[in-house]
């Protein structure tokens, strides 16, 4: 016993009651039933998680809450650490469905599944407030498929982690239930095996094989705009799929009730059950990403060129990929370690020109004048009523966030007009935000009005 007269394990029970009258049934389970008690040291005690991304999110989200609660509880600061116990035997203990997925099982799926990339599980998706709705339901969705939430549409722009996330789900049931058909299919692929089925006469076994599935994980399904014939099979698969409590999982670029060209029933079908989004990471969350995937690189990055990284890279997760990609073939080929210097002068074309930078203020201008059906001239001449007024103070806040242009920049562009004008309709958005909950999605809406207006001109 290492323990000495240290024995904290009573008020870690203690602390454990409390916190489970804190929060929600559904986050105890999902994050304190695989916590175990492990031993204890003066003011330290150590728990057990089976994984890396146990870990990681209970430090992330609980850590100050649990210390606090045990200052409270003994009136001395205790920390608390922990220690990775991976569960790779069958747990003999325990049938509940919280610690499946963490167990892998040898009389289990232990191939991977054909249709699934294995680095897209959940050990690897980092959380970060921005997606922390979409991973937790995609969780429990693999903790409980079928039941906990049916069925589960995953929103949101390119390089986000949809798919990502999408995959997880596939690759955790894949891996804990055996005998379980699970299958993931792009909404693209789903169309031309459709279209193909109907052309050699196949479509019965079309039909029957999408209806037998215990999982069926459709990315993309902005993709069946206007592909009437596919949308009608999909209803009638969606249709025998619910009524059977089959879960299903769907991934859309944008919120449903923005697809056009989709039939209104098909839509009610994917807004039934729990519509959750993904945002652009923070940068917190950027650097962490950016952390884990060095984890798995091999590749020495220091701290301040991580930095550099998360600062100029605000976009999504792919981008972020690609500038650690780049950094990885330098380190690879030259360089052993990347330093600060090395990493903003092999990465200065990248941030020069992603994506974003491309956007001027004139398509800005022109979108928003479109949206609101003003005339490009409306929102850069004097005019000051109400009905132009809001759009032109949006664009110009857009023009801020979305492109590199000073507010004095910015003010030439919109008539010649003063800087602080700019800046005082930059505050007066941002404050609307904060008091008006439905302006927020009105400027995701316009941003994604923007970037696609960006490409069709
Ligand atoms: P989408 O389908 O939304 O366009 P993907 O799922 O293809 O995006 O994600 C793009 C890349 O970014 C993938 O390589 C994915 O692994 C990575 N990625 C996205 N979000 C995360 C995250 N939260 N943690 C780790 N990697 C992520
Ligand atoms: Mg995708």
């Amino acid at each position: 016993m290492e323990e000495g007269c240290w024995d904290y394990s009573s008020l870690w029970d203690e602390t454990l009651r409390h916190i489970k009258e804190n929060i929600t049934d559904q986050e105890f389970l999902m994050w304190f039933k695989n916590l175990a008690y492990e031993s204890s040291e003066e003011k330290l005690i150590s728990l057990s998680v089976p994984s890396s991304f146990y870990r990681d999110q209970l430090s992330q989200r609980y850590q100050s809450h649990i210390e606090a609660k045990l200052y409270e509880l003994q009136g001395t600061p205790i920390k608390i650490q922990y220690l990775i116990k991976r569960k790779n035997a069958p747990d003999k203990t325990s049938e509940n469905a919280s610690v499946r997925l963490e167990r892998s099982t040898p009389s289990q799926h232990t191939t991977a599944h054909p249709q699934l990339k294995t680095e897209y599980n959940f050990e690897n998706f980092v959380i970060g407030e921005n997606n922390s709705f979409a991973a937790n339901a995609a969780i429990a969705i693999a903790r409980n498929p079928g039941r906990a939430y049916n069925p589960c549409l995953i929103y949101g722009g390119v390089g986000l982690g949809k798919t990502h996330l999408i995959q997880a789900i596939g690759d955790a049931t894949h891996k804990a239930l055996a005998g379980y058909k699970i299958s993931y299919v792009t909404a693209e692929t789903f169309t031309n095996e459709f279209i193909n089925s109907i052309q050699g006469g196949t479509s019965h076994q079309f039909k029957k094989k999408y209806r037998s599935v215990n999982i069926l994980l459709i990315d993309d399904i902005h993709f069946l705009q206007n592909k009437i014939q596919t949308q009608e099979e999909l209803f009638y698969t969606f249709e025998a799929l619910y009524n059977s409590n089959r879960q299903m999982v769907f991934t859309c670029d944008r919120p449903v009730s923005e697809l056009k060209e989709l039939t209104d029933r098909l839509k009610s079908r994917f807004e039934r059950g729990l519509n959750v989004d993904l945002q652009p990471p923070d940068y917190e969350t950027r650097i962490a990403i950016l952390k884990k995937k060095i984890e798995n690189r091999e590749v020495n990055i220091s701290d301040d060129a991580i930095a550099l990284i998360a600062k100029n890279i605000t976009t999504n997760v792919r981008d972020l990929e690609k500038a650690l990609t780049k950094l990885t073939a330098y380190a690879d080929l030259v360089n052993k370690n990347i330093t600060l210097d090395v990493a903003q002068a092999q990465l200065k074309d990248f941030f020069a020109n992603p994506n974003q930078r491309k956007i001027t203020i004139d398509t800005i201008q022109r979108a928003i004048a479109d949206y609101f059906s003003l005339s490009h001239n409306d929102l850069r001449g004097k005019k000051r009523t109400k009905a132009i007024a809001f759009p032109r103070q949006l664009a110009m806040y857009l023009a801020r966030e979305m492109t590199e242009y000073s507010t004095t920049e910015i003010g030439i562009e919109f008539g010649g007009r003063d800087h602080t004008t700019v800046m005082y309709a930059c505050q007066k958005i941002e404050n609307n935000t904060k008091t008006d909950s439905s302006l927020e999605p009105i400027i995701q809406s316009l941003k994604r009005h923007i970037r696609e207006y960006k490409i069709s001109s």
